[in-house]
């Protein structure tokens, strides 16, 4: 477990203590160690030992912290002596709802996890007890559908674990499963999958279809793999089961087909309802290509068939269809990474050992964007600060001749609509990022008021992670895309796709539509340790092509000298 996620179960352990009347001295303790862990640079290896060396933890804190980092979450909570269900936390998930109110629901009408609250409110008896506020009340159905929405939604990275690990699982247990792929939302790189999806060849052992059964899959249907096949040929099967991984549960939906029809379920089951209809629609036009199909060796020959090109997996979507991947933006062509930290605010690593892995992944330029002064939590810079990492990157310039190295800052837009560095350091930057971090709840009017601001200075260059999503705990904050993106345009400012995978911010619907208002655009890694740069490579082209991007808009596929006048001119 991480950094944020030991901090996050303690604060959590926080509000449970919190919930009952006399441990509130637990409470704080506990509060007071999420703080602490929550304020640790990255670069601080998380090891009980030295810890404690350093914090001296009360026991009970020093209990959980073990527990979380040798044996996860789940085991860290059930240790705890607390008399209050642990689903609690659940509620407490949904906004407003503190220790305080989950405890008074609790305690006066017994609920006890967001299915008690849900049905609480259809039958009348929150509304009766009259512990809500009207306004709270109203909103509550929405919340609830939110946040379980958030809960169920599975990154790329997490998704691919737990298709790895199920892969290998499989085989070890089913040897008449010949060759099993990942499959579906995951392989078309959809920022967030709900269920984790297989392919399998099967030899059409029927003993082989009660074990997996016996051991908890159930025969769904899908209308994918059978709809107006010839379901005697296309012999195939699809099965459900929940898997646990990592102290989380995850649908998993495997398919099972005859080896010879592989290829055609490969396509199917790896694209959306409309692109499945499509490759349909197109091979009932003849018989005989329809048979064809059912024992094509490769994906490419379907589309050969359906006389398509080729579709990546990524673009087998309603708005792929027709298009070519081969004019979007492809992962050779990308030429440097635009925003990245080192050790000086927020990252793992020491500017040079950026330097030294930028160079060996073949880019000829980088920018060092460290967090500004007043984003404390980030240890962000101070104009000092910033004024000595100068003369580091001076010395490394030196040092390393074959890659240019910008001087830049990731610069908050800071509440009240303005930026955290004056114009006088702004302009003495190489190269300025800028983003949102803080206040994120402000109305649709202020965020696009304060995004507006940024992109009119004169000295911004690139809007960072731009509706700042984090999936699976925060949503995108409403602007106003149209204004943005023409007001992007019209100052010639890059819009990012901001390569974390638990951002993929802007995602691809709006980066479809940023295109079609002309925007530029940065895909950067916003990578904090040199493993992170990797973002860029495994997820940079997939999901700048899912967004229709093509090169000649994406500012750090240009040559230096390109990218270096629009940096003087823009
Ligand atoms: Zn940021
Ligand atoms: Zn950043």
């Amino acid at each position: 477990m991480d950094k944020r996620g030991v901090a996050r179960t303690l604060r959590a352990i926080s509000s449970l203590y919190a919930l009952g009347h006399d441990e509130e001295k637990l409470a704080l303790q506990y509060k007071k160690a999420a703080d602490t862990i929550r304020r640790l640079p990255v670069h601080v290896q998380l090891g009980i030992d030295e810890l404690q060396k350093q914090f001296h933890f009360e026991e009970p804190i020093r209990q959980t912290i073990e527990l979380l980092l040798t044996k996860g979450r789940k085991a860290a909570l059930l240790a705890l002596p607390i008399d209050v269900p642990l689903s609690l936390l659940e509620i407490m998930e949904l906004p407003g709802f503190g220790p305080k109110l989950t405890g008074r629901l609790y305690r006066t009408l017994h609920i006890c996890s967001l299915r008690d609250l849900e049905i609480a409110l259809n039958n009348g008896k929150i509304q009766f007890a009259r512990i809500l506020p009207e306004s709270q009340l109203q909103q509550l159905p929405m919340e609830i559908y939110k946040l379980r929405q958030r809960n169920r939604a599975i990154s790329i990275p997490t998704g691919r674990e737990v298709a790895a690990v199920t892969i290998e699982h499989l085989h070890r247990t089913y040897p008449h499963l010949l060759r099993i792929e990942m499959t579906g939302s995951l392989r078309r790189m959809c920022p967030i999958s709900t269920t984790i999806e297989l392919l399998a060849s099967w030899d059409g052992d029927t003993e082989t279809l009660a074990q997996l059964q016996m051991n908890g899959f159930s025969i769904q249907h899908d209308t994918r793999t059978t709809n107006q096949m010839i379901e005697s040929e296309f012999t195939a099967v699809t099965l459900t089961k929940e898997v646990e991984h990592d102290d989380r549960t995850f649908p998993l939906t495997v398919h099972l087909v005859s080896p010879e029809s592989f290829a055609l379920a490969w396509v199917l089951t790896t694209g959306d309802d409309a692109h499945a209809k499509f490759v349909h629609n197109r091979l009932n036009i003849d018989p005989q290509k329809q048979v064809a199909s059912l024992r094509a060796q490769h994906e490419e020959e379907v589309y050969q068939l359906i006389d398509h090109p080729y579709l990546l997996p990524e673009m087998r979507e309603q708005w792929g269809l027709h298009q070519e991947a081969r004019k979007l933006l492809q992962e050779g062509q990308i030429k440097g990474d635009l925003h990245m930290h080192s050790r000086d605010s927020d990252g793992a690593d020491p500017i040079e050992a950026m330097v030294q892995r930028c160079i060996e992944k073949g880019y000829t330029y980088l920018a060092i964007t460290d967090h500004s002064q007043s984003l404390d939590i980030a240890h962000g810079l101070t104009v000092d600060r910033l004024l000595r990492q100068r003369e580091e990157i001076a010395a490394l310039r030196e040092k390393y001749p074959q890659i240019t190295i910008l001087h830049g800052t990731e610069v908050d837009i800071l509440a009240d609509a303005t930026l955290d560095f004056d114009d006088l350091i702004l302009a003495s930057l190489d190269f300025v990022v800028a983003s949102i971090h803080t206040a994120m709840t402000q109305s649709a009017n202020e965020l696009t008021a304060r995004l507006l601001y940024a992109i009119e200075s004169p000295h911004v260059d690139i809007i960072g992670h731009p509706t700042g999503r984090m999936l699976g705990h925060r949503e995108s904050y409403s602007v106003d895309f149209d204004r943005i993106f023409a007001a992007a345009e019209h100052n010639h400012i890059a819009l990012e796709l901001n390569c974390n995978p638990n951002r993929l911010d802007l995602d691809p619907i709006w980066l479809r539509q940023a295109m079609e208002s002309h925007c530029l655009f940065a895909v950067d890694s916003d990578a904090h340790s040199v493993r992170d740069l990797e973002r860029l490579t495994l997820y940079g082209s997939a999901i700048g092509r899912k967004g229709l991007l093509t090169p000649e808009r994406v500012i750090n596929t240009w040559e230096l000298s390109h990218l270096l006048q629009w940096l003087a001119t823009s």
